[in-house]
């Protein structure tokens, strides 16, 4: 459920107009709902009740201080992926030990920020990782606590590119080793081992994957526990998917999701930990574009709108799908037409849709892209020399531009030529 609905002909973010806000903007541009976020950060914690936990929002779908400040006060803790989320989060206001850092390429420099700016643990993905980390904090005085990503091998059923919970995917250590690289880690005291990490895939829609992996997490605290090591933390990763298709299918629920975490680990008296990031934002966000052009071409009209790949690259990335409406809502029972639609790109790939059906706009209409708050912004770039488009969070009534778009100046100005030329 999303706060993006018509009302008295045109589609509201909340009780905002979308084309009020297009008029104080331009076009293209990403909108928020702080009751959607906020509704999907409850649906997860309320979901958890009767465990210890921690809901970590996986902030790589959303960054924008803005949206980390809106979540971080309900409550959520973050999930970063990098040095600059760590840096992101603690603008936000996070304390660090609010702060999980998760990724297969933590460099020493970004060990040392997190445990001179405090952490709630480590999610350790190698080997290598280790002895950089235990090397760091020992140098540091200080005393890293972790957990170590096992990879379960079990097959999400997801887009190629978000599974990474195979053992062909690079990420964790295979389960199957995980006594011996625990026995590792208790072996250095830089480190303090306190539970154990998963994290099988993204915009999984069956939780059966998530059964498996669970399972196999009770069983190998029963076996870390069992050769002496501490395990009061369980981290179990994010990935519950989202319906981009208003007419597929929806993924299981938060609440379902709960129930099966409380099933398969409730038992076993440690803290929960979760890192959802699409369920949080995703519905929370629309792109917003203009249509430049209506094309007729062989066979097919090309709806050519102002958005493009380099603003949402999800479609040419994961081939995802996502609705696209108008901003003017279709009069009842108009017959939906076929477009494919594009955007300005100099690629065939920049594009968003082909044969969709949707009711007919004319050039100068807004259409809304919907379920692009999560990976939509933050994958963004200036290809082509399309300056990053802004982000607008609205809040019942009010909305504010929280990332504006920077100038052309400001766009070329921040190359510089080198003194021979
Ligand atoms: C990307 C990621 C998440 C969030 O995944 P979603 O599908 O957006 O919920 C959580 N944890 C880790 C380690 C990730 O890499």
């Amino acid at each position: 459920m999303d706060h993006f609905l018509y009302r008295d002909g045109a589609l509201h973010a909340e009780d905002v107009p979308v084309s009020d806000i297009a008029k104080a903007v331009g076009t293209p541009f990403y909108v928020y709902s702080t009751a959607t976020l906020l509704r999907h950060f409850h649906l997860f914690d309320d979901a958890l009740d009767g465990l210890d936990h921690l809901v970590c929002y996986a902030m790589k779908a959303a960054s924008n201080q803005a949206i980390l400040k809106t979540l971080a006060q309900a409550g959520a803790g973050m999930d970063v992926v990098s040095g600059g989320e760590y840096r992101r989060a603690k603008a936000a206001g996070v304390p660090g030990d609010r702060i999980v850092f998760s990724g297969v390429g933590k460099t020493a420099a970004e060990i040392r920020l997190a445990l001179e700016g405090g952490i709630r643990q480590f999610n350790v993905e190698s080997e290598p990782e280790m002895e950089v980390l235990n090397a760091t904090a020992v140098a540091m005085g200080k005393v890293a606590p972790i957990t170590i990503r096992v990879n379960p091998d079990v097959d999400a059923k997801t887009h190629a590119k978000i599974a990474t919970g195979k053992s062909e995917n690079k990420f964790g250590i295979p389960i199957a080793r995980a006594r011996e690289v625990y026995a590792l880690a208790a072996s250095l005291p830089g480190l303090e081992v306190i539970g154990i990490d998963v994290h099988i895939g993204s915009q999984l829609t069956d939780l059966a994957p998530f059964e498996l992996a669970y399972q196999k997490v009770a069983e190998l605290t029963g076996v870390l526990r069992a050769d002496g090591h501490t395990i009061r933390r369980l981290d179990l990763g994010g990935g519950l998917g989202i319906p981009y298709a208003r007419d597929n299918q929806a993924p299981p629920l938060p609440v379902d999701y709960g129930a099966l975490v409380k099933r398969t680990l409730g038992h076993l008296g440690c803290e929960i930990e979760i890192e959802p990031g699409r369920l949080i934002a995703g519905n929370a966000g629309l792109m917003v574009s203009e249509v430049i052009y209506l094309k007729s071409g062989e066979g097919r009209d090309f709806l050519i709108i102002d958005g493009a790949m380099n603003d949402l690259i999800r479609p040419a990335m994961y081939e995802a799908y996502h609705d696209i409406i108008p901003v003017t809502e279709p009069a009842p029972g108009v017959e939906q037409v076929k477009y494919d639609i594009v955007g300005p790109v100099c690629e065939s790939g920049d594009t968003f849709a082909k044969q969709r059906m949707m009711p007919p706009v004319a050039a100068g209409a807004l259409v809304a892209f919907r379920s692009a708050g999560a990976y939509g912004a933050v994958m963004s770039s200036e290809y082509n020399s399309r300056p990053l488009i802004p982000e607008v969070l609205v809040n019942k009534d009010q909305f504010a531009v929280i990332r504006r778009r920077p100038t052309f100046d400001e766009m070329i100005n921040r190359d510089t030529i080198p003194e021979w030329l």
